[in-house]
C-alpha cells in the first residue's frame, strides 16, 4: 500500500491526489500520512478528471478540520466522484459523502475559531501593518512605507508589497482581494488575467479605469508553489486584520465618494464578517469610508466559471454592479 506523506494543506493533498488518481491508485490502496516537512508533487491535471466546483469548496472547507482521516475521505469522495458518478455529492445520505460534509463544518468551526483567535491576539498586542503606516501620511509617503511593512508573514515570500494605484481624488475607488502572480511580479494591482476582465466590464461601463483608484485588502502575494507554478492562496482572517491599517490609510487619503468591493475578501473587510456577496451585491451601503459602498464579484471570479455560459453569467453580473457605480459616480 503506498503511503503518501502531504503538508496538512488542501493544495497538497490536492497534487497528491491527482497523481494518485492519474495513476488509477483507488482509495483502499492508499495511506495517507502528514509531514510539516513533505514536498508538494507537481502535478499534471489528467484529462478528464474535473469534478464539480461544489467538490472542491466543500473538499477545502473540510481540510481544515483537525481529524487526521480527513484525507482519506477526500480521496474517497474524489474517487468515486470520478470513477461513479459526478452526482455524487446529491445523495446526501451517502456514508461517505456524510462523513465529508461533518468534516466540512468540523472544518468551518475550527477554522473560524483559530483565525479569530488569531485576530484577538493580533489586536491585543497591537500588531500587524499599525506600527509602519506612518500618521496623516499622503499616497506616496505610504507607498514607500509599505515596502518595509512586515505586519504578517506575507512579505517573506512575496516579491513587493503591491499599493494601490489611481489618483488621489479619485471618486471611486475599487478594492479586491490581494496581488496575483502578475501583480506580485509586476508591483501594481490588477494587471493579470482578472486585470484583463475589470479593463473590459470598465470601459463596457464608461468607467475610465485612470480616474479609478484600485487596491487590494492584503497587499502581498500568497501562494503555494507547485513545481515552477505559484497558486494563489485566499488570504486567511488575519491576514486580512494584519493589513487592514493600510487599506484604512488610503481610504482616509482618499475618502472615496464610492468604494466598490470586489469579491468576498474585500467585502468582508469593509462590510463585515455577516456580508454575503451573492445576495447583496449591487446594493449600496453606508460604511465609515464612504456613503456609497457596494459589492460585487472579483473579477478572477468570472475565469474560474466552470464553462463559457457561467463564465458569462458571472461576467454580466460583475458588469452590471460597476454598472450601479458608473451611474451613481
Ligand atoms: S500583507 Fe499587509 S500586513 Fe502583511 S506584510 Fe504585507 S503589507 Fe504588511
Amino acid at each position: 500500500m503506498p503511503s503518501v506523506a502531504i503538508q496538512p494543506t488542501f493544495e497538497a493533498w490536492q497534487a497528491a491526489a491527482r497523481l494518485l488518481l492519474a495513476e488509477g491508485a483507488s482509495p483502499d490502496t492508499v495511506e495517507w500520512r502528514e509531514a510539516a516537512d513533505a514536498a508538494t508533487p507537481a502535478a499534471a491535471l489528467p484529462g478528464g478528471a474535473r469534478v464539480p466546483r461544489q467538490f472542491l469548496d466543500v473538499a477545502r472547507q473540510a481540510a481544515g478540520a483537525s481529524d487526521p482521516t480527513r484525507w482519506a475521505v477526500l480521496y474517497t469522495v474524489l474517487w468515486r466522484l470520478v470513477h461513479e458518478s459526478r452526482e455524487l455529492l446529491a445523495d446526501t445520505r451517502d456514508p461517505d459523502v456524510r462523513r465529508l460534509n461533518g468534516l466540512a463544518a468540523q472544518g468551518r468551526r475550527e477554522t473560524q475559531q483559530a483565525e479569530m483567535q488569531a485576530v484577538l491576539a493580533l489586536e491585543q498586542a497591537g500588531g500587524g501593518a499599525a506600527p509602519f503606516v506612518p500618521k496623516g501620511a499622503g499616497l506616496d509617503d505610504l507607498r514607500a512605507a509599505g515596502a518595509r511593512c512586515e505586519g504578517c508573514d506575507l512579505f517573506r515570500r512575496a516579491t513587493q508589497m503591491v499599493f494601490g494605484r489611481g489618483p488621489a481624488d479619485a471618486r471611486v475607488v475599487l478594492v479586491g482581494e490581494q496581488p496575483g502572480d502578475q501583480e506580485d511580479l509586476k508591483g501594481a494591482p490588477f494587471v493579470g488575467p482578472a486585470g484583463e476582465v475589470l479593463d473590459r466590464a470598465l470601459a463596457e461601463v464608461g468607467l475610465d479605469r485612470r480616474q479609478v483608484y484600485v487596491t487590494n485588502a492584503v497587499k502581498h502575494f500568497s501562494f503555494v508553489e507547485r513545481g515552477k507554478r505559484r497558486i494563489h492562496q485566499t488570504p486567511r482572517l488575519p491576514e486580512i486584520a494584519a493589513c487592514r491599517p493600510w487599506l484604512e490609510a488610503e481610504l482616509d487619503v482618499i475618502k472615496p465618494a464610492i468604494l466598490g468591493c470586489l469579491g468576498a475578501t474585500a467585502a468582508r473587510a469593509i462590510l463585515g464578517p455577516d456580508f454575503r456577496l451573492l445576495r447583496q451585491h449591487g446594493q449600496f451601503f453606508a460604511t465609515r469610508w464612504s456613503p456609497k459602498t457596494i459589492a460585487t464579484l472579483h473579477p478572477s471570479a468570472v475565469l474560474r466559471g466552470q464553462d463559457d455560459a457561467e463564465q458569462a453569467r458571472l461576467y454580466a453580473m460583475l458588469r452590471d454592479d460597476l454598472r450601479v457605480i458608473a451611474t451613481a459616480a
